[in-house]
């Protein structure tokens, strides 16, 4: 290849040159022109020359470690999408695919060796939808601080709702309220994009804006006979604002609730955990759910300082759950706890019905999910409401993926 020929669209590193070119074939089959190395500094300096849209990165790359590999690859100020392919425990890929997000390296997932053509496919979803935003793509910062404030001025931002049904019945449940920016001439961009990037009093004034609209919505469900509980993404730091009882309406007794959802690491906040917040969440009539639980290094015994009603299973156990069997002993644990602590286990992440009938032998008692319904206009919502059994209906009928959701 001479310097004026094209950039190849994709670069594979593998140590098993077999693997290597199996995966080649089955990236050129999907329309993407690519080169393979077999050691790490070729692959960077490749890179570094002529950067592809995506690295397809074996995580046993020979002698060289492949998490050192991501960091180099950041290093070099790489933009484009990185695809991991593993033959390790997952736990390992994990750990892997978790740092390359930390690093700020656009990790499309992890592909288990054996690689099948239709999980490629899939994985590829992103890349071929052209997802990289262009200033992205040049290594610019996203969005700037005077943007991000036009938006939150602007009323830019909307809400779409993700249902959750109630495993039992298949009844719409609740909605989780996801916030999404709809930018003047990018289109509507997802919260990931935009949220890392808040100053605190932005973060503060999303929070206000997002609390309004949902329950506005809320309100307007409510009068059409839809009630689901309705659940807002909070941080530590919004609970602890003296003023969020105030950006709650008074709902009278008998109303769904309103269900605040903090992660479980933010939950572990000690400001937090010492404060009033939790009695004056239970005085003002909310609920509070502890979000991707699981992943975090909660004590139980300080969560308990919550008023919990909830916990959110979070979805890497939830995903793999039918192929791995420590997911699914997180699971069934974490839906013990809830049995026991009678409160709600909420499965998110379901992106296969199938795993329906497990989720429900284990004790959880909602799900929200791709596979079930995805995160969609508040109109919409009506329509999932009026349905018996929505669950399984729904799962047929939601639409193309919104945001910046996968
Ligand atoms: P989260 O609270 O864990 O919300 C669930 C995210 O997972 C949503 O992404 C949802 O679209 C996505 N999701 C749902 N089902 C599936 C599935 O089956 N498979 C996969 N792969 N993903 C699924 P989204 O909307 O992009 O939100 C990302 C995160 O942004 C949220 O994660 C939450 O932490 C944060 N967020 C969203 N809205 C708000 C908000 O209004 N305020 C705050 N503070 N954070 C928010
Ligand atoms: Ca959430
Ligand atoms: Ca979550």
């Amino acid at each position: 290849m001479n310097d004026s020929s094209p950039a190849p669209v994709a670069l594979v590193l593998d140590a098993d040159p077999d693997v290597a070119a199996v995966l080649s074939l089955q990236l050129e089959r999907l329309g993407l022109e690519t080169r393979y190395h077999q050691r790490s500094a070729a692959l960077l300096a490749a890179v570094v020359a002529r950067p592809p849209r995506l690295v397809v990165l074996g995580l046993e790359v020979g002698s060289e470690d492949a998490i050192a590999l991501l960091r180099r690859l950041a290093d070099s100020g790489y933009r484009g999408w990185v695809l991991l392919l593993s033959g390790v425990e997952r736990k390992i890929a994990r750990i892997a695919e978790r740092v390359g997000h930390t690093l700020g390296l656009q990790m499309l997932g992890c592909l288990d060796k054996p690689m099948r053509l239709p999980d490629l496919r899939h994985c590829l979803g992103n890349l071929r939808a052209g997802c990289v935003a262009p200033r992205e793509a040049r290594g610019e910062p996203l969005f700037t601080g005077e943007e991000l404030d036009q938006a939150l001025s602007r009323d830019e931002l909307t809400i779409h709702y993700q249902p959750q049904f109630e495993l039992s019945s298949g009844r719409l449940s609740g909605v989780e309220a996801l916030v999404r920016w709809v930018h003047p001439t990018l289109g509507i961009i997802g919260p990931a994009r935009f949220l890392p990037l808040l100053s605190r009093d932005q973060a503060r004034r999303l929070t206000r804006r997002v609390l309004a609209l949902a329950q506005a919505d809320a309100a307007r469900w409510l009068r059409e006979g839809v009630a689901p509980s309705l659940s807002v993404n909070v941080t530590a730091d919004d609970l602890m604002s003296p003023d969020l009882l105030s950006l709650v309406c008074r709902r009278p007794p008998g109303d769904p609730p309103l269900v605040l959802e903090i992660t479980e690491t933010a939950a572990m906040h000690d400001e937090l955990l010492g404060s009033e917040v939790a009695a004056r969440l239970c005085l003002g009539g909310l609920e509070v759910s502890v979000d991707d639980f699981g992943i975090g290094f909660s004590s139980l015994s300080r969560l308990q300082l919550l008023p919990i009603s909830e916990l959110k299973v979070d979805r890497s156990f939830v995903q793999h759950l039918h192929e791995a069997s420590q997911d699914a002993a997180i699971v069934e644990a974490v839906a013990l706890l809830g049995r026991r602590l009678g409160i709600r286990v909420v499965a998110e992440g379901v992106e296969d019905p199938a795993c329906l009938a497990l989720l429900e032998r284990f004790g959880c008692t909602h799900v929200q999910g791709y596979g079930l319904a995805r995160p969609m206009p508040a109109e919409a919502i009506l329509e999932v409401g009026a349905t018996q059994d929505s669950m399984r209906a729904s799962s047929a009928a939601s639409g193309a993926p919104l945001g910046s959701t996968p």
